[in-house]
């Protein structure tokens, strides 16, 4: 993880080194089972280094704490470890410089839960353009690099903040998670099933193209289908970022 970070905090891979004050890299227990995906920091991230530090950061810890946690017991990252201008959406290109990171921070960290926090984190770990409104509160045991997680979406408490019912939702689909993590990590798939898909999956393709791309937990705009919770695991395709050799 140091390695990681080492490597995350002088990154030049997209434009926004240009513009943030500080990498992102993410907090917490890197031996967390539950592990919180954002989108991107915002202003008070970026000048403090730490993900959700400003008010959708409060309302995650309390929401934590209404289920007897806290953020030592959990490891918080987000897609982009940079802040884009004026808190812009993220764009293709830099969710695919990023994405490295993330997929590493997976592995080190063994999640047994991940929850996808709005639409840009629960697109890119499920490679797939479903929306979150369709998503949200439903388990389903995906493949992400070489391990098998449960996928947990859930609504951006940035989203929630400002709508009660959202928020409503938001809570309740958190009083799950403790059931979600007594289940324990999902059977993990044989090792010759982690390697690379050979197909590339193009971010525009999977809904993340800049601009059509609703704000956090909007429920506008969201082509695809459902899936059913605890279908089996589905690999989800290596995205064409530099990859290691880790996945
Ligand atoms: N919103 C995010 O998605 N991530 C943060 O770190 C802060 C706000």
């Amino acid at each position: 993880m140091k390695a990681a970070y080492d490597e995350a905090k002088d990154c030049t891979r997209c434009a926004l080194h240009q513009t943030r004050t500080t990498v992102v890299f993410g907090a917490g227990n890197a031996d967390a089972a539950l592990m919180f995906v954002g989108e991107a920091p915002g202003a008070n991230e970026d000048r403090m280094g730490l993900p959700f530090v400003g008010q959708a950061g409060k309302l995650l810890d309390k929401l934590l704490s209404e289920i007897g946690l806290e953020r030592t017991d959990v490891f918080i990252a987000n897609v982009l470890k940079c802040r884009p201008p004026g808190n812009r959406d993220p764009q293709p290109r830099e969710i695919e410089s990023c994405q490295d990171y993330l997929r590493r921070q997976v592995d080190l960290i063994e999640p047994t839960v991940i929850c996808t926090l709005g639409n840009f984190s629960t697109k890119l770990l499920r490679g797939d353009p479903t929306g979150i409104s369709r998503l949200h509160g439903r388990d389903e045991v995906r493949v992400i690099g070489s391990r098998a997680v449960r996928l947990y979406p859930l609504y951006h408490p940035a989203a929630a903040l400002y709508t009660p019912s959202m928020l409503e939702t938001l809570r309740a689909d958190f009083t799950r998670l403790p059931a979600l993590l007594e289940l324990g990590p999902p059977e993990q798939p044989p090792a010759a099933e982690s390697l690379p898909a050979p197909e590339e999956l193009d971010p525009a393709e999977a809904g993340l193209e800049a601009g059509g791309e609703p704000a956090p937990g909007s429920s506008s705009g969201e082509p695809g289908g459902t899936s059913e919770p605890d279908t089996p695991p589905v690999t989800v395709p290596d995205q064409p970022a530099a990859q290691l050799g880790l996945f």
